[in-house]
């Protein structure tokens, strides 16, 4: 009989937007023992969750808990569970994960309004404004950050826009969530949906998301049996009675399930939830505005040792993105032999990128427990030495003084 090796992984240094290493207290606690899903210890890390999101989240809503599946999976239950067949949905497009929400709103019935601005860019908040009025939209769905591009949308203001003429506000904000400020409540935002694999350090397989009222009372509004119209059959049969088209995306049963009635809806993922309920308590000990702090710090070291190899940044400086930098590919080098050889020789690996930048650009993420000034070293110390070895121009040595130099200045944020 064949046989198949132990697992037995290479130890990286991952500079990606995603996954990125985790932290090894969050790998401690997914080894903790399984329990019942009903079992009241359970429900009660269950409710130490929810509670630990509302605080990551800056948000008051009842209603905040984690989506079983990948980070899209808490944008395809929010978009699932409101929009309704032909509700206009108006979609800011300034990199993929603009995309990304048109491809999910469309398969659920959207009619859907897209605006573009170039990548590297972000919009003028006056823009997304005078598009939603003209085309009065129930849903304007945007990203917050774009790891596509390293740019970061500014949101206040197309969220009190969005409220005063009563558009919902739907916000992927997988990419900041614990790496830069997320303010739910104070940018109107009424579903917002983080991210475990970025910049809190746990592993992808559950996605936070959080909801007010106004989306609360759509999901109400889609269930037959709180409008008072399902049938004594359908009500003896325990089915959905909702006319939301997933089940496993269903917020109101979801709902049910994580609030106190308990409703059976999934098993829930029992070790993913020990992951995040550890990721959480991270976050939160080192505390949201420190956290945000530690990640722009290191944000600097790494510009400031990529500007001092000679090397450019691609983007809008004054919209980037603090947990991803897009670097320009010097021109005539090989790419993907220079990344190749950053993680064959060093281990180290960086992102190239997608669509219109392929080939154009390499981003590298300082996200969560990737975060840390040996990896932001070592990354710059692989990427000279991958260049110089591939015939590139660089100012050899100045990358890791320039990037120490940094470090040297801000040293009380280490
Ligand atoms: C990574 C990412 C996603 C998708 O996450 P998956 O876990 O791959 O489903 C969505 N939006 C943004 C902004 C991201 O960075």
């Amino acid at each position: 009989m064949m046989m198949f090796a132990e697992l037995n992984t290479p130890l990286r240094t991952i500079m990606t937007p995603g996954p990125v290493e985790v932290d090894p207290r969050v790998l401690r606690a997914m080894s903790t023992p399984i329990l019942g899903q009903f079992d009241p210890a359970f429900t009660d890390i269950m409710n130490n969750v929810m509670k630990m999101l509302q605080r990551t989240f800056k948000t008051n809503n009842e209603w905040a808990f984690p989506i079983d599946g990948t980070s899209r999976s808490g944008l395809e239950a929010v978009l699932a569970s409101v929009i309704e067949p032909g509700d206009k949905v108006l979609i800011p497009i300034y990199g993929r994960f603009g995309h990304l929400l048109t491809e999910i709103a469309e398969r659920y019935g959207a009619e859907i309004h897209l605006l573009h601005t170039d990548w590297g860019t972000v919009f003028d908040p006056e823009e997304v404004i005078t598009e939603m009025k003209k085309v009065n939209p129930k849903i304007v769905a945007m990203v917050h950050g774009e790891t596509s591009t390293g740019c970061m949308q500014p949101l206040e203001e197309i969220g009190r826009a969005c409220r005063e003429a009563d558009v919902l506000f739907i916000v992927d904000a997988v990419a900041t969530i614990g790496g830069a400020d997320v303010q739910t409540d104070n940018w109107y935002i009424d579903a917002a949906i983080g991210g475990n694999q970025k910049c809190l350090s746990v592993p992808s397989g559950n996605a936070p998301i959080t909801y007010n009222d106004r989306i609360e009372k759509i999901l109400k509004q889609r269930k037959k049996v709180e409008r008072g119209i399902a049938t004594e059959q359908e009500l003896a049969e325990g089915r959905s009675f909702s006319a939301i088209r997933s089940n496993y995306f269903d917020l109101s049963q979801l709902q049910d399930y994580w609030g106190p009635r308990r409703l059976n809806h999934h098993t829930e993922a029992t070790s993913m939830l020990y992951a995040l309920h550890e990721g959480l308590r991270i976050v939160l000990e080192e505390g949201l505005e420190q956290r945000f702090k530690r990640h722009k710090l290191h944000e600097k070291a790494l510009i400031a040792g990529i500007e001092g190899m000679g090397l450019e940044l691609f983007g809008d400086a004054r919209s980037k993105l603090p947990t991803v930098t897009c670097i320009k590919i010097p021109d005539g080098i090989e790419a993907e032999s220079v990344r190749s050889m950053m993680l064959n020789d060093f281990g180290v690996e960086i992102a190239s990128s997608f669509g219109p930048l392929h080939g154009k650009i390499w981003r590298i993420g300082t996200m969560g427990y990737s975060c840390r000034k040996e990896n932001v070293l070592f990354a710059l110390a692989s990427l000279e030495a991958a260049l110089i070895r591939h015939g590139a121009k660089v100012n050899a040595g100045q990358a890791l003084q320039a990037s120490l130099n940094a470090y040297e200045k801000e040293k009380s944020l280490i």
